[in-house]
């Protein structure tokens, strides 16, 4: 089964480096895409892009650029998409994104904007030959009244010309596999749209805090208790063993996602090689190392 990874634009020179060092690692690998996600603003904005450039021209990578409609006219967001086609990027994630600063806070359209990712997947549809793919959200999207509202409107995106969705991480694979089969239920045409899982493994307690911030919800208490038990009393840690569990946890999702036909699994990678090689290698992926200079 394919697998794919998701990198984030770096906030500094050391982080573009371990950036460039994680996807050099990754190339080796061979991964179905790479995508890179898309800033809140300022300055993150404008090195997303030069960065997701660059991995398009200076890798083999197929890029996925993510795009998201926050605080962008229609002219700006077409004048992205200039910049994404002259870089050789033909794929992209199109998303509304979030307001700035705060998940929960108020959604505010640019006034010569676009409400939904809906519109957006139109827009980037209508301007030429782009693969489009979009967000799914396997417990729902935080702000869809019910799971019928939400699937819905899953079903609007790819109406529109998206030809894949990505959901949001999770850590219960029932609910990736509900997502599916009420895609499935209400559209089956749509429904037949491949819907590729996220997942991040843990490495530390620290990242337990960024995993619940990109699932959207707290980690399952058993999955809780597994890391707690790893730590010991110590408040730091016990940090290879809370490491081992999260790769352990990783892999049993994985595993359990390839077993139920899941078409690809995309890694939340935080730009570190490590520990998504880990479990690709306990599922059974041939991960050879890159070869030694000559
Ligand atoms: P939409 O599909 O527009 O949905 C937004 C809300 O509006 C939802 O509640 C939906 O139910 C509702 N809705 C949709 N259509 C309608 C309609 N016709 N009528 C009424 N209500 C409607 N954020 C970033 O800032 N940068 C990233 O790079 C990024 N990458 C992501 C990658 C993945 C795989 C995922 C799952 C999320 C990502 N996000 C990213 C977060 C995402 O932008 C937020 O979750 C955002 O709140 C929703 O985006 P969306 O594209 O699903 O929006």
């Amino acid at each position: 089964m394919p697998f794919s990874v998701e990198f984030n634009p770096p906030r500094d020179a050391a982080a573009e480096a371990r950036l460039w060092r994680a996807a050099r690692e990754f190339e080796c690998l061979h991964p179905a895409f790479a995508s890179v996600t898309y800033g809140a603003g300022g300055s993150t904005r404008e090195r997303t892009a030069r960065v997701t450039g660059q991995l398009a021209r200076e890798t083999t990578l197929l890029t996925v650029a993510h795009l998201t409609a926050v605080g962008h006219s229609v002219a700006e967001l077409r004048s992205i998409m200039g910049a994404y086609a002259d870089a050789g990027i033909r794929n992209i994630l199109a998303l509304r994104g979030d307001p700035p600063g705060d998940v929960l806070g108020d959604w505010v359209r640019h006034p010569e904007g676009l409400e939904y990712a809906e519109q957006l997947v139109s827009m980037v549809r209508g301007l030429g030959d782009f693969h489009v793919g979009v967000a799914s959200f396997p417990q729902g999207h935080h702000r869809s009244p019910d799971l019928d509202s939400d699937t819905r409107f899953l079903i609007a995106k790819l109406r529109a010309g998206a030809e894949y969705s990505i959901t949001q991480m999770f850590f219960e694979v029932d609910h990736y596999l509900r997502l599916r089969d009420r895609v499935a239920a209400a559209d089956p045409i749509e429904g037949a749209k491949p819907i590729i899982p996220e997942l991040m493994p843990i490495t530390s307690l620290r990242t337990v805090e960024r995993a619940e911030e990109l699932s959207g919800r707290p980690l399952p208490r058993h999955l809780v208790a597994r890391l707690e038990k790893a730590a010991g009393n110590d408040p730091e840690g016990n940090r290879d063993a809370v490491r081992a569990v999260g790769i352990e946890i990783a892999t049993e999702i994985g595993q359990r996602l390839i077993d139920e036909g899941a078409p690809c699994l995309h890694f939340i990678t935080l730009n570190f090689a490590k520990a998504t090689t880990e479990v690709l290698t306990n599922l059974g992926y041939r991960v050879a190392p890159a070869s030694a200079p000559a």
